[in-house]
């Protein structure tokens, strides 16, 4: 239920809207926009009074919210989402990069990599310290002495880090070294943890299951937001079809169907979605056209001998062509990818 006040509602009257809610049993989240306030009411309570909100002072119209998710609908904030990431704004005009290996292997790998990929215009690292892999046997990440190799790279470069967090048990410690939690997508219905994070005031990049429908993302984000944590990016990543020239077959309509669904920041990773280096800029290039609010994107500086996808993983060279590639792009639409905020702190 969506609550709209009349642009001349005062604070008193939005107020008792909010206790009328809750005397209803239904949570109000509150959206100020830039003419009205919006109050959307969720929950499950069923009360025949809730006609009866409509007659409080300063309310404008009540009306039901017709998609199942709606937190992350653009029927209750028509406006995008736009938040700050360490001093670059995500959601808004400005298209963000992420850029870094898939997994942390060490000091040296991640500090060569953070400074490659800085110098050529991404500005945010990525490096996963939990892998989760498809066997048991395969390397699991280097844990919290990854997150303290992180640290130093964002020490040197000024990058805030992107790492993905597979369990709640993981919260304390990622909480201390990580800017962005990532949720991957063999953990986007994991429901317990999404509650988790929701509490926290962290952001999270959530990224689409594998077989996952656009309505179950939306659905997930919807967990996030219920919490209270406003700072959600959602993630195109690929899904499974029958197509296998491809690790996965890449959703470019998920980008426009997204941003027409929700106000939350829609990026595409187009490592995984293609599981190709040679596919990569194309698919980056797509992403951006289609109307990304950002590319996340793998890249290790000897992807032969990666741990982990160095076959999708682009040289540090290739990188930084793709990113003059998507700046053009970016300027076509009267986008420009977000410039980079601090001078370097320390020279290589
Ligand atoms: C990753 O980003 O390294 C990853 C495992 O991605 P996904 O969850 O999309 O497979
Ligand atoms: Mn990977």
């Amino acid at each position: 239920m969506l609550i709209i006040m009349k642009p001349s509602a005062t604070p008193q009257q939005i107020e008792a809207v909010i206790h009328a809610v809750q005397a209803r049993g239904l949570t109000p989240h509150i959206t100020h926009g830039i003419e009205t306030t919006l109050i959307t009411a969720v929950g499950e309570a069923h009360d025949p009074s809730l006609d009866s909100l409509e007659l409080l002072d300063g309310v404008e119209s009540v009306r039901q919210i017709s998609q199942p998710f709606k937190l992350g609908s653009r029927q209750v904030h028509p406006e995008n989402s736009v938040f700050p990431i360490d001093g670059f704004q995500v959601g808004g005009d400005d298209i963000i990069i992420i850029a870094g290996p898939c997994a942390v292997e060490s000091r040296s790998q991640i500090l060569e990599t953070a400074q490659a990929v800085r110098e050529a215009g991404a500005n945010a690292l990525r490096g996963g310290v939990f892998k989760p892999r498809t066997s048991p046997y395969s390397f699991q990440g280097l844990g919290e002495e990854g997150l303290e190799y992180l640290a130093e790279a964002r020490e040197q470069t000024g990058m805030p880090v992107v790492v993905e967090i597979m369990s709640e048990r993981q919260l304390s410690l990622m909480l201390k070294h990580v800017d962005v939690l990532q949720v991957g997508a063999r953990n986007m219905q994991n429901f317990n943890l999404l509650r988790a994070l929701g509490e926290t005031r962290k952001s999270v990049l959530l990224k689409r299951g594998l077989s996952a429908t656009i309505e179950e993302l939306l659905m997930s984000a919807e967990y996030l937001l219920a919490g209270g944590n406003k700072q959600v990016i959602l993630c195109e990543r690929g899904i499974r079809t029958f197509e296998t020239a491809t690790r996965n077959t890449t959703d470019i309509n998920a980008i426009p169907v997204l941003k027409n669904l929700t106000h939350l920041p829609v990026i595409l990773d187009p490592s995984h979605a293609t599981g190709h280096a040679d596919y990569v800029p194309a698919i980056a290039r797509a992403a951006i056209a289609a109307g990304a609010d950002g590319l996340i994107v793998e890249v290790h500086p000897d992807p032969a001998h990666a741990v982990s996808d160095g076959r999708q993983s682009l040289k540090p060279e290739k990188f930084a062509e793709m990113v003059r590639q998507v700046k053009g792009i970016a300027e076509v639409l009267g986008r420009r990818v977000a410039p980079i905020k601090k001078p370097l702190t320390v020279g290589w």
